[in-house]
C-alpha cells in the first residue's frame, strides 16, 4: 500500500455515524461521530469530513461502510449497496454505498456492522490471527458477523442471525411473548437491550444481580451461542454491545460450557471458556476501524 493512499471507514448507525481514515489501529486519523438524521444531511457531513482529510500528496483511495440493515450486498442486484426495509425516518431504500460513491469519486464497499466489526477484532483486535470467528452484539438489537476460513459469511443474503429461535429451559417458563416487529420471541425478540427493558422495565444494569432476570438473560445467549457454535464452529466468539458486562459474561460462560458439554473437545475444560468467549478488544472503533480494513482490502 502506497505511504500516500488514505482509506475511509464508515459505521453507518442507528443514532450515529462514527467516520474515519488512516490504514489501521497504529495509522488512524481523527474520527469524527455524526448524529444519524436522515440521509441526504448525514451523509453530506461524511463527505464533507473526507474531504477535509485530504491534503498534501495524501488522497482518499476508497472507502467502505459498515451499515445498519438489513442490506442488499449481493453486487448483481439493481439495488446494490440499498438500505432495505428498515423504520428510520428516509433511510429505507437508499442508495447508501452508490451515494457514497458519486460524491467521494472513489470505489466505495459495503458490508452489515456487525461483519465489519468481525473484520475488524480479526485484523487488530480480539480474534487476530484467527480464520474463524463471531462477533455478536447484544444492544439495541442482536447481531453476529461471522469470519469462516478467513472470510465473510455471506450466503445469497447476510445472515440474520439474531432472528434465530432459542428455547428456554423445561424447568423454567417464559410468559413474555418478545419484542421483535417480525417474529416476536426470536433471540432478539427475547434477549435484546429493547426486550429486557420491556419484560422488566429497567435496564439489566439497572436490576439486582440476584434478580431472576440475570439468568434468564445468560440462558438465553448461552443457548444462542451453543447453536452457532455447533453449526459455525469458530476458534473464538466475541461479544460486545450495550447490554454484555463482565458479570454477564462469566455467567454465559459458565452455561455455555455446560450446554456445549463434550462435543468440542477443545472446549472440554472450563477454563478453555475465558479465552473461547470474549469481550471485544477494540470496544467501539470495531466497526469503523473494519471498514477501514475492508476499503484497504477488498477488490475495488
Ligand atoms: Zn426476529
Amino acid at each position: 500500500m502506497a505511504a500516500n493512499k488514505l482509506f475511509g471507514g464508515v459505521e453507518a448507525g442507528g443514532t450515529k455515524f462514527v467516520c474515519a481514515t488512516g490504514t489501521g489501529t497504529d495509522k488512524l486519523r481523527v474520527s469524527v461521530e455524526i448524529p444519524t438524521r436522515r440521509p441526504e444531511s448525514t451523509l453530506r457531513e461524511v463527505i464533507d469530513f473526507f474531504r477535509s482529510q485530504e491534503g498534501g500528496t495524501e488522497r482518499l483511495a476508497g472507502a467502505a461502510i459498515g451499515s445498519f440493515g438489513p442490506l442488499e450486498l449481493n453486487e448483481n442486484a439493481s439495488n446494490y449497496g440499498h438500505i432495505l426495509k428498515t423504520t428510520k425516518p428516509g433511510w429505507e431504500g437508499f442508495d447508501i454505498r452508490g451515494e457514497l460513491a458519486r460524491a467521494l469519486d472513489v470505489p466505495v464497499a459495503i458490508e452489515t456492522d456487525v461483519n465489519a466489526a468481525a473484520i475488524g477484532e480479526m485484523n487488530w483486535g480480539a480474534a487476530r490471527g484467527l480464520q474463524h470467528c463471531l462477533y455478536v452484539t447484544v444492544g439495541t438489537g442482536i447481531g453476529v458477523g461471522a469470519i469462516v476460513d478467513g472470510k465473510i459469511l455471506h450466503g445469497e443474503h447476510h445472515p440474520e442471525m439474531g432472528h434465530t429461535f432459542v428455547p428456554i429451559s423445561p424447568d423454567e417458563t417464559d410468559a413474555f411473548e418478545g419484542i421483535c416487529l417480525y417474529h416476536k420471541s426470536c433471540v432478539e425478540g427475547l434477549a435484546s437491550g429493547i426486550a429486557i427493558v420491556s419484560r422488566w422495565g429497567r435496564k439489566l444494569i439497572d436490576i439486582p444481580k440476584n434478580h431472576p432476570a440475570w439468568h434468564l438473560e445468560a440462558q438465553y445467549l448461552a443457548k444462542f451461542l451453543a447453536n452457532l457454535t455447533f453449526v459455525l464452529q469458530p476458534q473464538r466468539i466475541i461479544i460486545g454491545g450495550g447490554v454484555m458486562n463482565e458479570t454477564l459474561l462469566s455467567m454465559v460462560r459458565e452455561l455455555l460450557h455446560s450446554t456445549i458439554a463434550s462435543y468440542r473437545p477443545t472446549l472440554t475444560a472450563r477454563e478453555a471458556m475465558n479465552d473461547y468467549l470474549v469481550m471485544p478488544e477494540l470496544g467501539g472503533r470495531a466497526g469503523v476501524l473494519g471498514a477501514i480494513a475492508i476499503a484497504a482490502t477488498a477488490r475495488l
